[in-house]
């Protein structure tokens, strides 16, 4: 294929459908029939990205390699594709406003009255198109978020018809809608979806095909209402049924044929068979666990999963390839103290101590970190994690007493976590951290350089601190060596205790590039010394 295709993917009557898992899905179909695929995602909200917003508010940061501060859904694309996503991945309001506005101080617009149509619409066209024109894709999927009929996502509904009547056959649009059940009738109802699309058309968009998402299947009558009120063909209407687990919507969607449905709207030929079987091999093990055992991620925003999902689905797939299945218990740091640690650990077989910002909860994690230590508990910490073991490490061990942070205290005799020297003149938050990926050196003898079996690995970051290399002496004659070292600035990226049975930290996020083709080798190792230690 030449040119690439647009398949755009709008959400209607709710949000939290799906549409990422159902965009990941049809992307999964097309590629295992051999055709290239990227997923992009359009966030309407007015933030540059979502690297300033609270997990509270949405969910995880992902970060890319590039060093571009994402929204989660890129995660699962990666997850599901195996394939890197880029800052050209992610679009939001916000950055196209930023951009429109910065070529109208330059003078690019001069004499033009700058309006939502056409320059931001072309801004945000020249976002989609810029994938396409990589020459890397057969097809772009481009995931509109937010719900049709949200005043905030009418550019770039508006620039998704505009393409169309520019494209013609060379886009397509799917609508993912809900079709609630009614316990009280027992009955399926369509109007939902009537309306949603009825909003669509308004806007001057046809939709091709409709998937609906239902708790309960839908029959074939259903269906031929949802065609005859919405003018789309009865195959066209895709029944997406609640699932036990993300990773079954693939093989839902090839069921219902979705990607076929699709090849033939846009004319393609089928490529080459569809071939899902590592896929339907890993959803086996993963069903089919033969070991159980119970770990703990310590964090403070326990509340909300979402805030944890890259660490969560790495779990997943770290279980579906040791066959265990890994209880995950959510534990609050900030609940965490000397007379409440015992109690709140019990029953776990490993200990995962999860990134974060700032004071609250950092007490917490140095307290799991402290138990997991002592009772020779594996342990995992990752980023303020592993900053948390390096404290806890210089007060109970080098007798440091007060040694800590100075994000968390900036008076702290002991500085053995501090600001990196790049960061200490920066006062803007939006993009400014140590973002990305960057290559590490696995030190020779260590039990990382064990898991990862090579010298060189290549891991993402998110953080504006670093363990302070004056101490490095005093560390490694105790027993916590560094495991990996970034060989052109020399930060500590990994640390490791040699008497000890796994008590790791890494300094990057693994858990963004875990996917299900290469569950990462850390989760993979953390999730067999766990299971060694509860004695399976
Ligand atoms: N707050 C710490 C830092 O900036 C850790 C960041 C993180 O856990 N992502 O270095």
């Amino acid at each position: 294929m030449n040119r690439a295709k647009y398949i755009f993917v709008t959400g209607g009557v709710a949000s939290s459908l799906g549409k990422g898992i159902i965009s990941a899905s049809l992307a999964k179909l097309l590629q295992s029939r051999g055709f290239s695929v990227t997923i992009q995602k359009l966030d309407p909200y007015i933030n540059v990205d979502p690297g300033t917003l609270n997990p509270y508010e949405h969910g995880e940061c992902y970060v890319t390699d590039d060093g571009a501060e994402t929204d989660l859904d890129l995660g699962h694309y990666e997850r599901f594709l195996n394939i890197p996503t880029s800052q050209a991945n992610n679009v939001t309001t916000g950055s196209i406003y930023q951009a429109v506005i910065s070529k109208e101080r330059r003078g690019d617009y001069l004499g033009e009255t700058v309006q939502v149509i056409p320059h931001i619409t072309d801004e945000i066209k020249s976002r989609i198109v810029f994938l396409g024109n990589t020459g890397q894709y057969d097809f772009v999927i481009v995931e509109i978020g937010g719900t049709v009929g949200d005043i905030e996502s009418l550019p770039y509904i508006e620039s998704v018809r505009q393409m169309r009547w520019e494209m013609g056959n060379n886009c397509l649009v799917i609508h993912l809608t809900l079709v609630p059940y009614l316990t009280t009738t027992g009955e399926l109802k369509t109007k939902p979806t009537q309306h949603s699309v009825k909003t669509l058309l308004e806007y001057g968009v046809q939709p091709d095909i409709i998937v609906c998402r239902t708790e309960r299947p839908l029959n074939q009558a259903i269906k031929n209402k949802i065609a005859l009120f919405c003018n789309v063909l009865p195959n066209a209407v895709i029944e997406s049924i609640d699932a036990d687990t993300i990773y079954d919507v693939p093989l839902l969607m090839r069921n219902e044929k979705l990607d076929q449905v699709v090849l033939e709207k846009m004319q393609i030929g089928s490529g080459s068979t569809l071939n899902l079987e590592k896929w339907e091999e890993f959803v086996f093990k993963l069903k089919n666990p033969e070991n159980e055992v119970n770990i703990g991620l310590v964090g403070k925003y326990i509340e909300l999963k979402d805030s944890y999902k890259s660490i969560i689905e790495s779990f997943i797939h770290a279980g579906a390839t040791t066959k265990t299945k890994v209880n995950l218990r959510m534990i609050n740091a900030e609940a965490l103290n000397e007379t409440t640690v015992v109690s709140e650990l019990k029953g776990l077989k490993g200990i995962l101590v999860a990134s974060g910002f700032g004071e609250r909860g950092f007490e917490g994690k140095v307290k799991a970190i402290n138990y997991a230590r002592e009772n020779k508990i594996p342990f995992f910490g990752i980023c303020l994690g592993m900053q948390c073991a390096i404290v806890e490490f210089a007060r109970n061990v080098l007798g440091y007493k007060d040694a800590n942070s100075t994000e968390v205290d900036p008076k702290t005799p002991f500085p053995v976590i501090g600001l990196m020297k790049d960061q200490k003149n920066i006062r803007a938050k939006g993009g400014t951290m140590r973002l990305g990926a960057y290559t590490c050196r696995l030190t020779e003898g260590s039990k990382v350089r064990t898991i990862y079996n090579t010298e060189f690995i290549s891991e993402r970051h998110r953080h504006r601190n670093e363990f302070n290399n004056a101490y490095l002496s005093d560390y490694e004659k105790a027993g916590m060596i560094a495991g990996g070292i970034n060989p052109n600035e020399n930060f500590v990226e990994i640390i490791e205790l040699l008497d000890h049975p796994w008590f790791i930290g890494v300094q990057f996020h693994p858990e963004f590039k875990s996917t299900v083709a290469k569950p990462h080798p850390l989760f993979v190792s953390f999730v067999q010394a766990s299971l060694k230690y509860s004695g399976k």
